[in-house]
């Protein structure tokens, strides 16, 4: 038989999935002897047992039964004894923390006999009436299900009827009269009475906990923070201690740190007299911690000194609850505190500095996420805002804008050169237009899966959603807030996709220190933030072995990513060089009748080409620069169908036809394709229109030839994309390998590598096979994504990911993470397969999950030679690629 049921004694800090994160902390601070209530645990499993049957398991009620009489035996009281009762707290944790989600019942074993027999053991009549109110209070809503605010609301009569200003001001003679009104409204809203018999209580209230982890807040907080829903809480029954016996006794939490930096000091706040959450539901002021040392210095002493013993042993910050009972100390609860990003490196950098942790595990305390999030503009902490309400942070970044109230206007003022936010109760695929033009998103309702959310982050657009307290009513094009203010179309705010804050008006945006110090502006020492994050970099860039490289398809941003600690590009995107001016050059290379005239087009984009290459290598100049030949239909350099053919239907009507426009019409209909993604692009073009490859591979070549002659280290990389099969990349192969006999001719020896894209199932299935020619393997898994799921991103993102992960089909869209059990398959298989053939075939990634943190540590796993992904992200992917090779 497993047992459900663990003495504090039998567990450590390191059985958060089994005894839940509370439970495993309490477990371990006992076994550190530090003084903590005795109690036991009933774990994770007799929750899951629970909820997926919907009665407690077999055995659970007898395995209580044991662990209760050995706590009443140690403690030398029985539960709800009428003469001297034991009292318990039934808590709820789970493996992550989930603060407030869920619930604990306090005072557990109070009834109406064993309410004289704490007043009498205790010589302290009103404690026990206000204990007892308190368990009616929190046992009427947890357990029963009613609406705590019933309970708030007599009790606030009763304080206005005595004159009472705090709860602490009731008389024990208001407390009875409160415990009876409660008794009267427990049986009036759940219709039965309030149950005597102590372990009856015990037991529903540990099933009510076990309930409370499918409670709506609940189930969103876990989406949102992406917990699996199958984990379950554990339950920890713990003996009472009380702060609530007047002064003398009271409750408290603390840092034992500074949680925005990790200085030494004393953090935290205490409140005398009280219980449990009073000391954070804000009912009476509390005092500063540092105060408790005139109150009581013993335990202010010895409070201290327990701190002292949890860092050392937890080596971080941690967080703790405590509670002082006429002058005793007793720990009620720690975990290594939550922290936001600047302090997460700011407390790293500072264990360091005290030689606490080294600088591997610094390392490992900090995470591309956060670095992310410190790479946002922020708006100025200086200067008053005029906060209008907070919701869910969604998209980070810092946006300000006139709201506007429909997609229409959005980009109607934008095209007018407005920065405008895009104010709506909820996105659909309608507003895509809007939140392109937008320059940030605000939504009433919606968490953070929500289409707005999802598409905003797509984009990388500031959204705040889910904010509550406005009420936006578009028609008026109005949102009005809770406290009465209304903003109209027009008026300027600003939302912090980070913070979840709107703002009233303009709020002045700073540039984020992090990136001014990659810029080359600001040195390490210049703050210590900056130098905190410098010497995370620099322990990651020395640890790790994948590679990191850009996607550049400008010397600009080439430039940019090198100042990031890019070693590389590792996909330069040709298409765009194809537009403005040079339109009209691809417009004639299709048009052309004859080979001569297709030869002048090229002959005259040529020039233009080898231009764009060398300013790319000399700014790479060094690095591998790999250039992807043309990818996207070449029906995207002509005009619309749609607009043509109206043009030359309306032409004709006048009788007065353009020849041109006849044949481009005849061109565009030729190339016209109902699936462009799966249509003539990539390798087949250069299979169909040789030339056109031909001119790209010799741009490349006589640019790296320039570049060399200028006495640069050019180390260009020609990519041929959507490959599936070796076959294709072979005929491109041959085209190429003429081209470069030409080169080497006229110009002599330039070093190159010729390889491809993988981003086609087959090709990865089949890689044995292409790595026979192809000389290096870059994944594009943003088509290997598309391929692999049949998705097309730009159409499915919007119309259907929001209903997909709220049904959680999957966690995280596969184009912001990788989808490593499938399209993380392939991946492995097309490296494995191709060094099989191949050796040493150097692979990379160039999709956009290059940059993303979950999707590097698996690359690195892989064993990919590097990633490559946006410039932006290039600091966020060395970190994570040194974080990958401390864990390997
Ligand atoms: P949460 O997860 O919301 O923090 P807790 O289980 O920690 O909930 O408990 C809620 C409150 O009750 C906290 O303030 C905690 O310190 C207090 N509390 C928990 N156990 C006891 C106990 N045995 N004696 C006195 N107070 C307790
Ligand atoms: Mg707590
Ligand atoms: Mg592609």
């Amino acid at each position: 038989m497993t047992a459900f049921v663990h003495d504090f004694a039998d567990g450590d800090k390191d059985q958060k999935d089994l005894l839940g994160g509370k439970g495993a902390n309490l477990a371990e601070m006992t076994n550190l002897g530090l003084p903590v209530p005795p109690g036991f645990i009933i774990d994770t499993e007799a929750c899951r047992a629970y909820l997926s049957v919907g009665t407690v398991p077999a055995g659970l009620a007898e395995e209580i039964g044991v662990h209760l009489a050995a706590l009443e035996q140690r403690m030398g009281k029985r539960l709800g004894d009428p003469d001297d009762p034991l009292l318990v707290a039934v808590r709820s944790g789970a493996k992550f923390s989930m603060p407030g989600m869920m619930e604990t019942v306090l005072n557990v074993g109070l009834n109406d006999d064993s309410v004289h027999g704490l007043a009498a053991s205790s010589g302290d009549e009103r404690f026990a009436w206000d204990s007892y109110r308190r368990l009616l209070q929190m046992f009427g809503s947890t357990v029963l299900g009613i609406d705590s605010a019933v309970f708030g609301k007599v009790l606030d009569g009763l304080k206005a009827d005595r004159g009472a200003h705090v709860d602490t001001d009731l008389t024990t003679a208001d407390l009875r009269e409160l415990v009876a009104a409660f008794q009267e409204l427990v049986e009036q809203h759940s219709g039965q009475p309030f149950p005597q018999d102590p372990r009856e209580q015990l037991d529903r209230a540990v099933a009510a906990v076990f309930d409370s982890w499918n409670t709506d807040r609940a189930r969103l907080y876990r989406r949102q923070d992406r917990i699996p829903d199958d984990l379950g809480t554990a339950v920890t029954v713990i003996a009472m201690v009380f702060g609530n016996c007047g002064a003398g006794s009271g409750t408290g939490v603390a840092f034992t740190r500074d949680p925005a930096t990790g200085a030494h000091g004393v953090y935290g706040d205490y409140l005398e007299n009280a219980q449990g959450e009073d000391v954070v539901a804000g009912i009476r002021n509390t005092l500063p911690l540092a105060d408790l040392e005139r109150l009581d210095p013993t335990s202010y002493a010895e409070l201290l000194r327990i701190m002292a013993v949890l860092e050392e042993h937890y080596r971080d910050m941690c967080d703790i609850e405590f509670t002082i009972e006429r002058g005793k100390l007793w720990m009620l609860q720690t975990r290594v505190g939550k922290r936001t990003p600047e302090a997460a490196f700011r407390i790293a950098r500072t264990l360091v500095e005290q030689g606490v942790i080294d600088a591997d595990e610094a390392l490992q305390r900090v995470t591309g996420a956060q670095l992310a999030q410190l790479m946002f503009p922020r708006f100025d902490a200086a200067g008053v805002h005029d906060l209008l309400t907070t919701g869910m942070g969604a998209s980070p970044g810092a946006a300000v804008g006139k709201a506007v109230f429909d997609s229409a206007t959005a980009v109607a003022w934008a095209a007018r050169g407005e920065d405008v936010v895009l104010v709506r109760k909820e996105t659909n695929p309608d507003d895509l237009h809007g939140m392109v033009a937008a320059a940030g998103i605000l939504t009433s309702h919606g968490g953070k899966t929500s289409h707005a959310a999802v598409v905003a982050r797509g984009m990388g657009r500031t959204c705040v959603c889910g904010a509550e307290a406005l009420d936006v009513d578009a028609s008026a094009r109005q949102f009005t807030v809770r406290d009465g203010r209304t903003v109209h179309e027009g008026d300027l705010i600003s939302v912090d996709g980070t913070t979840g804050e709107v703002f009233l008006g303009a709020v002045e945006v700073s540039p984020s220190l992090i990136v001014r110090h990659f810029e080359g502006e600001l040195p390490a020492d210049a703050d210590n933030l900056v130098a905190a994050v410098s010497e995370a970099m620099t322990r990651a860039d020395a640890a790790r072995r994948m590679r990191v490289r850009a996607n550049a398809d400008t010397a600009e941003d080439a430039a940019r990513a090198r100042r990031f600690g890019a070693e590389g590009i590792g996909l330069c995107r040709t298409e765009h060089m194809f537009l403005g001016d040079r339109r009209q050059l691809v417009e004639d290379l299709i048009v052309a009748e004859s080979t001569a005239g297709q030869q002048a087009a090229l002959e005259a984009l040529l020039p233009l080409q080898r231009q764009d290459f060398t300013e790319i290598l000399e700014a790479m100049d060094g690095f591998p620069v790999t250039i992807r030949l043309i990818d996207p239909p070449l029906h995207e350099f002509l005009p619309n169908l749609t607009e043509l053919s109206v043009k030359v239907a309306l032409a004709e009507s006048r009788g007065a036809v353009d020849e041109h426009d006849r044949v481009l019409l005849d061109h565009v209909r030729r190339l016209h394709e109902q699936n462009p993604m799966l249509g003539l692009r990539g390798v087949r073009l250069g299979i169909l229109i040789p030339g056109l490859f031909e001119m790209q591979a010799r741009a490349i070549l006589e640019a790296a030839a320039d570049r060399r002659d200028a006495g640069g280290d050019p180390q260009p990389e020609i990519m041929i994309p959507l490959v599936a099969s070796v076959r294709e990349f072979e005929m491109v192969q041959r085209h190429i390998l003429t081209v470069a006999e030409e080169v080497t001719a006229e110009r002599g020896e330039v070093g190159y590598r010729l390889g491809t894209m993988i981003e086609l199932p087959r090709a990865a299935v089949l890689a044995d096979r292409i790595a026979r020619s192809a000389e290096f393997f870059s994944f594009g898994t943003n088509d290997l994504t598309q391929m692999t799921w049949g998705f097309s991103r730009d159409d499915v993102e919007a119309s259907f990911f929001a209903t997909y992960l709220d049904n959680g089909i999957f966690d995280v869209s596969p184009f912001e993470s990788l989808d490593t059990l499938g399209v993380g398959a392939l991946v492995k298989i097309g490296t494995e397969r191709g060094r099989a053939t191949r050796p040493d075939l150097h692979v990379g990634v160039c999709g956009e999950h290059g940059g993303d943190p979950a999707s590097i540590h698996f690359f690195a796993e892989v064993g990919l030679d590097y990633v490559s992904c946006s410039p932006y992200r290039v600091p966020v992917a060395r970190l994570e690629a040194g974080r990958a090779a401390l864990g390997e």
